[in-house]
């Protein structure tokens, strides 16, 4: 399938968007979550720059919740990725790669982070995704197919030779190549492409 990734790219963007101050109740339990970001184009249409999921059952909310706002890069990839590239030529990278969850953590690392450093940080990682990401979501009940889901439109963009990050995307200050090539995952992305009937499920069902 050729166009996959154009289709896929019209059908999220005709989804209701949500960005910061969205209500969470009107958020699907279980099912994926698609992001946006301003000044990214593809295929005439805002340009996917991450989709992601979740595996604990009724869990949706809470980790895009986890994700966009609570101050702790520690609990989701996804803010700790915006983080490095917002320090990309700060010295305090090397201590916001450290994770200070767990209290013996916190113990071990008490003398070596700056922790009014990291909550400054924590700060301006959840103002650039409220000035800059939307999201849509769409409802998959089944963890599994959830999870299948989600690999395939990954390597579906991931595929695409027409997806390019603008010039000034704050994803190309990652020390990852692979964020560098425009979507703030680095797993899953070169799985199956979405099959003709997964694209049909997905335009009829949402
Ligand atoms: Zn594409």
């Amino acid at each position: 399938m050729n166009d996959a990734c154009r289709i896929l790219h019209e059908w999220a963007n005709g989804l209701p968007k949500f960005s910061h101050g969205y209500s969470v109740d009107k958020l699907p339990k279980n099912g994926i979550y698609i992001v946006f970001e301003k000044g990214e184009i593809a295929h005439n249409a805002d340009r996917i720059v991450r989709v992601g999921t979740h595996t604990g059952q009724n869990n949706l909310g809470k980790r895009i919740f986890e994700h966009l706002y609570k101050p702790n890069k520690d609990r989701s990839v996804f803010r700790k990725h915006i983080g490095r590239c917002l320090l990309a030529d700060n010295p305090f990278l090397e201590q916001w790669n450290l994770d200070s969850t767990t209290k013996v953590n916190r113990e071990k690392y008490i003398n070596i982070i700056d922790f009014e450093k990291q909550k400054e940080t924590e700060e301006e990682v959840t103002q650039y995704i409220a000035d800059n990401l939307s999201f849509v979501v769409f409802e998959v009940t089944d963890k599994s197919e959830r999870l299948r889901l989600e690999e395939a439109l990954l390597s579906t963009i991931t595929a695409c030779k027409r997806c390019f990050p603008s010039k000034s995307w704050l994803g190309l200050k990652h020390q990852n190549p692979r964020i560098r090539q425009g979507l703030w995952n680095i797993q899953g992305l070169n799985k199956g492409i979405l099959s003709t009937n997964e694209m049909k499920s997905l335009l009829e069902e949402y």
